[in-house]
């Protein structure tokens, strides 16, 4: 693992020049993994330059030269994978079984997914809809995206960003989170050694408000592709909008849990305590709110409550350890202050909420935590806490679980559990959400889209519904009569 330059700008690794020094921490125990300057405004001109420099090159390769380029970086990546997996664990002081287990594999899946796609782009047939002409369908390469990612999956959010957009011809300049940089800018050398162009891939390593805003606002940067929180999508969407600028948000979620009384009881507090406590509970998707109907409510809150108890966090390269820490202190005390806030305004403790004894509290590490007895309305219900906290309520009727369900402001994941094929496809029907499990929560798969519906953003990751976002519909419209005088032009004036 090459650690020191997080910049990589036109196929060279080197540092920023901003003269901002920061460090790469283990969260889990304080390791400083890497230190060095961060990108300004001049090294995000450079990327955006060399972006441009290659898109005409890069747009005009066909299909199966893209495809070719993406599969050779798979196996690239393939190769490197064990060393891709403990860096990830380590920047994000994730468990080793997390990164090697789901990280890794799913973004290499990806390479592997994207590479087929790009000699599937999809449109109209071809067809004299007029009668006087052809109409055919191309789909263009918008030019140089600008991608702007977080910190939670930090090398499947640079593939699901830059993946799309390059497979469908695009050139791209990465800004992933400054606290976990190291695997987009392997991601991008393992472009690179997959003989993909210099500049097709450009990673810049700063800060949001110095690199992030740059590259919104750069001139040549012709779509700014978002994924974080909702307050920064709103901003980054307000400075796309004042410059007409394409935009794609991915932002926070909050999803709901909702627990029928025909639901297999023991499938359903498996399925929340791994939902809920993946990645440390940092996941959009995470089970937030359990909304559990009555008569089996106390029995599934007493068994979530005892298979959190057996749930180990230790160290990170330990294959034992079932749960890491949080991404920063600043994290975890942002958690641990939620949690406090809650237990003040009344509701129930009734596992963890506490910062763990010994050497694990000197690391960002948090404790699973189990809330019940919240208000409906209270912060712990209604906003993102992205930490491994599950808050438990119940319900009576069906009509009220969904209400509930879809009573925050985000919409970006959501999952139902019954035995009974009506009330499934009620849920999946009336849950205001980009994706609704039925019988199971967190699982994401290449081929099928990932994306929010209300404040949880709009447009997709993932799958061919990405190409959407990552290409211009042109409609070309040939005259195929010859005649000097159309039919149409009676309208303006008659042939004489
Ligand atoms: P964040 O919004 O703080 O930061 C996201 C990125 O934006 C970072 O790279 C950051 O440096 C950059 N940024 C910050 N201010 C900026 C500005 N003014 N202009 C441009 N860029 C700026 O989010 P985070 O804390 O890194 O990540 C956690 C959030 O991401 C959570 O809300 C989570 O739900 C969300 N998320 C969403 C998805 C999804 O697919 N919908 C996936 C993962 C994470």
């Amino acid at each position: 693992m090459e650690t020191s330059g997080q910049q990589f700008i036109a196929g060279k690794r080197r540092s920023g020049t901003s003269g901002e020094r920061y460090e790469v921490t283990n969260p889990a125990t304080g390791e400083v993994l890497a230190t060095d300057t961060l990108a300004g405004p001049e090294d995000v001109d450079e990327a955006v330059a060399a972006a441009r420099a290659v898109f005409a090159e890069w747009s005009r390769t066909t299909p199966a030269e893209r495809s070719e380029a993406m599969l050779r970086w798979a196996d690239q990546l393939e190769a490197r994978a064990e060393e891709f997996a403990r860096a990830e664990s380590r920047i994000g002081g994730k468990p080793i079984r997390l990164a090697s287990g789901f990280d890794i594999p799913g973004s290499i899946d990806n390479v592997r997914f994207f590479a087929g796609a790009a000699r599937h782009l999809e449109g109209r047939a071809s067809a004299e809809y007029s009668g006087e002409h052809t109409s055919t369908i191309r789909r263009e390469p918008i030019g140089v995206i600008g991608s702007i990612a977080p910190w939670n999956y930090p090398l499947q959010m640079a593939a699901w960003k830059v993946l799309p957009a390059v497979a469908a011809g695009n050139t791209v300049v990465l800004k992933p989170s400054e606290l976990t940089p190291l695997t987009s800018v392997m991601f991008a050398e393992a472009a690179q050694e997959a003989g993909i162009p210099d500049g097709v891939v450009n990673i810049v390593t700063g800060s949001g408000p110095v690199a992030g805003q740059a590259l919104v606002t750069h001139p040549d940067i012709a779509m700014v592709s978002f994924t974080g929180s909702t307050a920064v999508g709103r901003q980054v969407a307000a400075q796309a909008a004042g410059l007409a600028k394409r935009v794609h948000l991915e932002l926070g979620g909050k999803a709901p849990f909702v627990v029928f009384d025909d639901a297999d009881l023991e499938a359903t507090a498996r399925g929340a305590v791994a939902g809920a406590l993946i990645n440390a509970g940092q996941d959009c998707t995470a089970a937030t709110r359990a909304y559990v109907q009555r008569p089996v409510y106390e029995a599934f809150v007493a068994r979530v409550a005892e298979l959190m108890d057996g749930v180990r966090l230790g160290p990170v390269d330990d294959p034992a350890t079932d749960m890491g820490s949080l991404i920063s202190l600043r994290q975890r005390d942002k958690v641990a202050a939620m949690v406090e806030n809650a237990r003040e305004a009344g509701a129930t403790i009734v596992r963890g909420g506490r910062i763990p004894d010994g050497p694990l509290g000197r690391g960002a590490y948090y404790e699973p935590t189990l809330i019940t007895d919240a208000a409906q309305d209270s912060a712990i219900v209604q906003q993102e806490i992205f930490g491994p906290v599950l808050v438990c309520l119940p319900f009576d009727s069906d009509d009220d679980a969904l209400r509930l369900a879809n009573d925050t402001p985000y919409g970006l994941a959501a999952s139902a559990w019954t035995s009974n094929v009506f009330r499934a496809g009620r849920a999946s029907r009336e849950i205001q959400a980009g994706c609704v499990w039925i019988n199971d929560h967190i699982p994401i798969i290449s081929e099928m889209p990932h994306g929010g519906y209300k404040a949880s953003g709009f447009g997709k990751d993932m799958s061919v519904y990405s190409f959407d976002e990552y290409t211009n519909v042109k409609h070309v419209m040939s005259e195929n009569t010859g005649v000097p005088h159309k039919s149409w032009h009676d309208t303006v004036f008659t042939s004489r």
